[in-house]
């Protein structure tokens, strides 16, 4: 069912980038919710694999230090939608992939492989290139960080060149001060209008 030709597990972002220097044809497979859908569809027949599953370094939610909201690539959906930081800033991001599948898929995806497809149309697409996220890159030549519309170069194209992995996707501080600024003026507005209606009913 699955014509796979070798499956090599990578332990750290060091080791898979070495993995895949050794292996130039071998195809980087994260949750595998897309990958294994189309190697049992025969269309990755004979395929290397290089699962980057088990590479805890690249999962989570945190703060960088300017206060930008740092999204590891193997962070999952389910994960994405209940964590207080995602919650606090950007949880419209929260509901957007809350919208990806069924339960099982949003457990296994994870947020780098729904942007490395290059699908246009995933969920978390959009609202990550209305909120100008950067998605870090790293490879054999280090890190490089590059805005997520320069990222997709056409539909099902993204710029990762030979044994390169997304390792991150960064929302900037100024975007999560922003909403915070929005909540607040949203907050003033329905505090003001429910005076109103006081004042109206009085
Ligand atoms: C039943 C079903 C329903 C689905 N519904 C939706 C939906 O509603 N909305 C939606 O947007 N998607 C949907 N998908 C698609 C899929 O679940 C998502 O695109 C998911 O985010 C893929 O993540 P993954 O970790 O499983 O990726 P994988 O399948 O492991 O990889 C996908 C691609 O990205 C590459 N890749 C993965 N991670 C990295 C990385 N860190 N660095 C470099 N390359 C990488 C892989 O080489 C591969 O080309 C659905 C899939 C299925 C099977």
């Amino acid at each position: 069912m699955y014509d796979l030709k070798a499956l090599y597990e990578a332990e750290s972002v060091a080791h898979a980038i070495q993995i895949l220097q050794e292996h130039p044809e071998a195809q980087i497979i994260a949750g595998g919710s897309d990958v294994l859908v189309q190697m049992r569809e025969g269309r990755r027949a004979g395929k290397e694999l290089v699962s980057i599953y088990k590479i805890d370094e690249m999962r989570g939610i945190s703060y960088e230090e300017d206060g930008a909201i740092r999204i590891g690539s193997l962070t999952s959906f389910s994960h994405i939608t209940k964590d207080p930081i995602i919650q606090k800033h950007i949880n419209v991001l929260g509901e957007a992939v809350d919208m990806v599948g069924g339960p099982q898929i949003r457990n296994i995806g994870t947020i780098g492989g729904n942007t490395c497809n290059g699908v246009t149309s995933a969920d978390s697409a959009s609202t990550l290139r209305a909120w100008d996220a950067i998605v870090e890159i790293t490879g054999p030549d280090g890190v490089r960080r590059i805005p997520i519309h320069d990222f997709y170069i056409k539909a099902g194209v993204v710029d990762l060149k030979p044994a390169e992995i997304q390792t991150a996707i960064i929302i900037p501080k100024e975007h999560t001060k922003a909403t915070t600024d929005i909540t607040l003026n949203t907050q003033c507005v329905m505090q003001w209008i429910s005076q109103q209606q006081d004042v109206l009913s009085m």
